[in-house]
């Protein structure tokens, strides 16, 4: 039998020693990704199907391998507040390509960019700029935006956080939707979440509507009951922002938002589990870190690690402008709305709510790994397509060293981002 000539195709990366965080487990396994499709291979079609060799091999001494991180909460950085109209409007894309660019070094290759309370006006100027990166996929373009995320301004007055309470509105139908963000912002997809408080107006029944334009309803600053909440879920709510934070707190006759974590799952042979995902801020700031243990426990599968960071990420300690003519006071990383005591948003980065959730709940690295991955990814439908080390894949990966923490514990250290399949970071360089 004549033997089969391989071929090369110039970009073809194969990593071996390399641990590959896939569901609970840490895998050796080698890993082929491509730059052309900037997809994950399936190696064994690729080497005995197509005859086709690796153009490099990769040895990462025993490193780790995950999927890139996503971020479903993340406000601006690197000082550009994505809710901030510039003046001069053309600058925001351009501001925004340079904070994708520097974003992916910090290991999320995708994102929501999240945008707080705002006039209509604001959302018809700046949602434009926000939608899905899309059909282009450049690796040189950095982190990606998976569509908007529109915290407010469908919110309760009375949980309204650092929200202005003068921008925020209840909607009767679903045309104050579409007159608030734009109609074509939301039946194009720009816009892939909305939070909102269900209670408000007539919100929870528009929820159904807002789902079946391919928009995740979460529920937030609320005072939704228990009740109210339930029956958001049932409409189609996926989502629960910021748990904890901006709504009821637990009491043990009206369990409030968090109760509906404590309905019965099912399991996935009589349908999918009805309990939302929820989204924690691991920040030690936002929240006990028993409150976090707690949720994660009730709800492991559900949980999403987001950063609710503000573009003072990195900056200087001081008092900054804020939307809607207030500020913002920095200290350290935690942030408060001047002349209040109300948080502001964290100056966290999304590895570091990793490593705090690593070290507070005892979880193993690709359970913690999975609540930035998978989980996101799942709640978002792109399941297969990101967060995911499967074939076929999005090839966007984050290559992790460990290494001892102050205090103790370990934790993960960003050493090199890919993005579609080409290297975009690395720390040795
Ligand atoms: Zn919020």
């Amino acid at each position: 039998m004549p033997s089969a000539t391989f071929t090369s195709s110039g970009s073809i990366t194969k990593f071996t020693n390399c641990r590959l965080v896939k569901d609970n487990d840490l895998v050796e396994q080698d890993l082929w990704v491509s730059s052309i499709t900037g997809k994950i291979l399936k190696s064994q079609r690729e080497f005995y199907g197509r005859h086709t060799i690796p153009d490099r091999v990769i040895d990462l001494g025993g490193r780790i391998i995950s999927p890139g991180l996503i971020d479903v909460q993340l406000n601006g950085a690197f000082g550009f507040n994505f809710s901030t109209v510039p003046d001069d409007l053309a600058s925001y894309g351009k501001t925004l390509r340079h904070v994708n660019r520097s974003l992916v070094a910090t290991g999320v290759t995708s994102y929501l960019p999240t945008v707080t309370s705002q006039k209509s006006e604001v959302y018809h100027k700046i949602l434009r700029f926000l939608g899905p990166s899309g059909s282009q996929r450049l690796a040189e373009d950095g982190s990606e935006s998976l569509g908007a995320h529109c915290e407010g301004p469908f919110l309760s007055p009375t949980k309204n956080g650092i929200h202005t309470p003068e921008v925020l509105i209840s909607a009767s139908s679903y045309k104050d939707l579409e007159a608030c963000y734009g109609a074509p912002n939301l039946s194009s997809s720009r816009v892939r979440m909305i939070t909102a408080a269900p209670e408000v107006g007539s919100m929870s029944t528009l929820i159904p509507q807002i789902t079946s334009q391919n928009i995740i309803f979460s529920i937030g600053h609320s005072e939704a009951t228990y009740e109210d909440a339930s029956h958001a879920v049932a409409q189609g709510a996926r989502m629960i922002t910021h748990l904890f934070n901006a709504m009821r707190p637990l009491h043990h006759r009206n369990p409030g938002i968090f109760g509906v974590l404590g309905q019965p799952s099912r399991s996935s042979s009589t349908g999918p589990d009805p309990r939302p995902y929820f989204g924690i801020i691991a920040d030690g700031i936002h929240l006990h870190p028993s409150s976090i243990t707690i949720a994660y426990n009730a709800h492991p599968s559900g949980m999403i690690l987001v950063t609710d960071a503000m573009h003072l990420v990195g900056l200087p300690d001081g008092t900054y402008p804020w939307s809607n003519g207030e500020k913002i006071v920095k200290c350290g990383a935690k942030l408060t709305l001047e002349g209040s005591d109300k948080i502001a948003g964290s100056s966290i980065s999304l590895v570091e709510c990793v490593n705090n959730f690593l070290n507070w709940s005892g979880a193993s690295v690709p359970e913690a790994l999975r609540a930035v991955t998978g989980t996101p990814a799942r709640m978002l439908g792109l399941e297969g397509v990101k967060g995911s080390l499967d074939g076929e894949a999005d090839a966007d990966l984050v290559i992790f060293g460990e290494r001892q923490r102050e205090g103790g514990g370990m934790e993960l250290v960003v050493d090199q981002v890919w993005k579609f399949g080409s290297k975009v970071f690395d720390r040795a360089s």
